[in-house]
């Protein structure tokens, strides 16, 4: 199916991010994120699964972005190749100056440290270290990365930085696991089903402090979903089914968090 853009971003919906703008050579504005011909698929036996066909897409850096699809879709499987965690089988993730799908082992290594900050559907913590140690253990691995204490009253958790994950709840936990993606200050977030595990009032929350936090760093947000209701607080939208894009939509007016009804 081919992807469809049904309305250009306005660039006043990034008018909050300091871009060190650079043009192409006709003179248009390089995105931060340029995805062209992107494939991958899995053999299993004799059997191939296509999980992403021909995806291309833009992102203008500081955008917070929704993907959005049924179970399937091949989203996760998208986000885990614009975080170096999985190789394409062909096609390019120009992020920056990086061509991620060119990276080597060693640069891939290098870029998810340095560059990505991940938030996962079940928050992945260390269960045997406390709060500001697991936030620490992130900022540790990079140069320039925030206060592990202050990355947590960020996320309003200054009064339970030295409790383990077991003694927090879901919606605690989700906070402490994107202090520790944006204390490393990352260029770039990316959150598979973050509210998912959470109930409504709990995701409005999370998701709250993740749009604050991004945009306090400028930080660019890429968030999977199958929750078309998050969808209305994007800049953009990105929509898959079958592993491919069927439409990419840009919002004016992206809804506030706290308008929002799922
Ligand atoms: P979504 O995140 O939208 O639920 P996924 O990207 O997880 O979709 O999956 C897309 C397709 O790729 C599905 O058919 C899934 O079964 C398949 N798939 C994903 N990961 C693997 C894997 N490691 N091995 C085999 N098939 C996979």
């Amino acid at each position: 199916m081919l992807a469809t853009i049904v309305y250009i971003n306005n660039p006043q919906n990034t008018q909050h991010v300091d871009k060190a703008i650079k043009l192409n050579k006709v003179g248009r504005i390089m995105p931060y994120i340029n995805v062209k011909g992107l494939n991958k698929s899995y053999k299993i036996g004799d059997i191939v699964i296509d999980a992403n066909k021909n995806i291309n897409f833009e992102v203008e850096m500081g955008e917070l972005v929704v993907i959005l699809g049924d179970s399937g879709a091949g989203k996760s499987t998208l986000l885990n190749l614009l975080g170096g965690m999985d190789k394409a089988n062909s096609g390019d993730i120009l992020i920056g100056s990086k061509n991620i799908a060119k990276l080597n082992d060693y640069q891939m290594t290098d870029y998810r440290r340095n560059d990505v900050g991940f938030v996962f559907q079940f928050y992945n913590l260390v269960p045997n270290l406390t709060a500001k140690e697991n936030v620490e253990l992130a900022v540790e691995l990079v140069n320039g990365g925030i206060d592990p204490v202050d990355a947590l009253k960020d996320v309003g958790l200054t009064n339970r930085i030295n409790n383990f994950p077991a003694q927090l709840s879901g919606g605690e936990q989700q906070r402490v696991a994107i202090a520790r993606a944006v204390a490393k200050k990352p260029k770039l977030l990316l959150c598979d089903e973050p509210t998912g595990a959470l109930d409504y009032e709990t995701g409005k929350q999370v998701l709250k402090f993740l749009k604050k936090n991004a945009r306090k760093q400028k930080t660019t947000v890429i968030i999977v979903t199958h929750n078309s209701s998050i969808a209305t607080i994007a800049d953009k939208v990105i929509y898959m089914k079958d592993a491919s894009i069927y439409k990419i939509v840009s919002n004016d007016n992206p809804k506030s968090i706290d308008d929002l009804d799922y």
